[in-house]
């Protein structure tokens, strides 16, 4: 259950932090050209930070644009805020919502009357959806998607001319009006030589399709290319200012899209909690949890934390992590059940029940990131905020103050 709610319950939950998000936006800005919107990508719930919260945030801070992988991922939007309040911008109007991904032609309609944008990415997915609006009498918004060198979604880009003519034949379809045309880049994260030439020519291809449409008297509004690594690493388009928008995605929570450091500052966003629900001594040679996969070397204090793999918390993780008691780290031991998992806390003192434990975050000196985790657990940070379940409650904090939660409603839980 959605509710502003500030109740929820201790066991395992991922404050919020909105002023990092809104930090993060900002340093977002300053790397853009002034005419550069932010398109902020706020699919599978907002990267797992609970996408109704997260762009009521960056609407009130000046953002316009929403982007999703679905339908219902918009229509879930246009249902408004927590408290079921519709999202405004600042200027009355509702934010434009983007799909990026597939929606079957049947829900022409309902993309309609939600006024949500649908990418189209195929000259066939084209037609069928002017054919469908044509017999509901409907004109639907939509962007263009080119594929200039990922291969995964668009008209493929083969040179400009082919591309252009594709433009040209969905422009001239009466019941789509073409807001928008974009590309995505595939390796715009790496630091590697050919990766670079790899994103110059996606740019390139992208660039010459402008001016050859703009030759053939075709006008589209709104460009786009760069995601998070598009914004971090691409200079030369940022010179070129080009670009009306920018998908911003993983920085705007405060990670990096690859290996490579940023070249400006963001603040993770999410962090992870739990607590300590039981304490307690071995002797030597005692196993624990399922399989005995670990066996205690002498007298061990092993203290049980109520998270698990049913949380998001990858069972890959066991033996491998950390979690910081008391500001400091102790290893996950054995192996991570669904909903526990146990932690060496031999030589930390003073550790009572209920007392709170910092899985992802900053606890005094010591900090857990994701990229360490995901590094870990042998795969990228996208992968691990997206995994944490719906029922850890997602605490959002501003000021300092916990403003709302993802949690039930305060009869409840007051
Ligand atoms: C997910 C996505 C983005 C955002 O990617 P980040 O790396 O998180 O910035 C941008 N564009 C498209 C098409 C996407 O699917």
């Amino acid at each position: 259950m959605l509710t502003s709610s500030a109740h929820y319950l201790k066991r395992c939950w991922a404050p919020i932090d909105l002023d990092s998000l809104t930090f993060n936006l900002e340093q977002i800005k300053k790397q853009l050209p002034s005419h550069t919107e932010v398109m902020a990508v706020v699919k599978a719930d907002a990267y797992g930070h609970g996408d109704k919260m997260i762009a009521k945030t960056l609407i009130e801070n000046g953002v316009d644009f929403l982007a999703v992988s679905n339908i219902e991922e918009a229509i879930g939007l246009r249902e408004g805020d927590l408290e079921g309040n519709p999202l405004t911008t600042s200027r009355g109007a509702a934010p434009l919502i983007l799909v990026l991904g597939y929606t079957p032609e049947a829900h022409a309609k309902m993309l309609y009357e939600n006024n949500i944008c649908q990418t189209v990415y195929s000259l066939e997915y084209a037609h069928r959806l002017n054919d469908i609006c044509a017999r509901l009498g409907i004109k639907l918004t939509v962007h263009i998607k080119i594929d200039t060198g990922m291969n995964r979604l668009g008209i493929p880009h083969r040179d400009e001319i082919f591309a252009a003519d594709a433009v040209a034949e969905i422009i001239a379809l009466p019941f789509l009006d073409v807001a928008g045309i974009f590309t995505h880049l595939s390796s715009a994260d790496s630091p590697d030589n050919s990766d670079l030439a790899y994103t110059r020519i996606q740019i390139k291809r992208f660039r010459h399709l402008k001016a050859m449409t703009s030759k053939m008297g075709i006008d589209i509004p709104l460009w786009h290319i760069q995601n998070s690594a598009g914004i971090a690493f691409c200079e030369e388009q940022q010179e070129e200012a080009a670009w009306e928008y920018a998908r911003a995605g993983i920085v705007l929570y405060g990670l990096p899209p690859g290996e490579a450091v940023l070249p400006f500052t963001v603040k993770p966003v999410m962090s992870i909690k739990t607590v300590v629900s039981h304490i307690k001594e071995l002797e030597g040679g005692q196993p624990v949890s399922y399989g005995r996969r670990y066996v205690s070397n002498g007298n061990t204090m092993v203290a049980t934390l109520p998270i698990g793999y049913a949380d998001g918390y990858f069972r890959i993780l066991s033996g491998k992590a950390e979690v910081i008691i008391k500001g400091q780290r102790a290893l996950v031991i054995g192996n991570i059940c669904m909903d526990q998992l146990m932690v060496d806390v031999t030589g930390i003192s003073g550790i009572s029940i209920g007392e709170e434990v910092t899985v992802v975050g900053k606890e005094g000196e010591e900090e857990i990131t994701f990229e360490e985790l995901a590094h870990k657990a042998n795969t990228i940070p996208y992968e691990l905020i997206c995994a944490i379940c719906k029922r850890v409650p997602r605490v959002y904090i501003k000021g300092g103050i916990q403003i709302a939660a993802t949690a039930r409603p305060d009869n409840i839980m007051a």
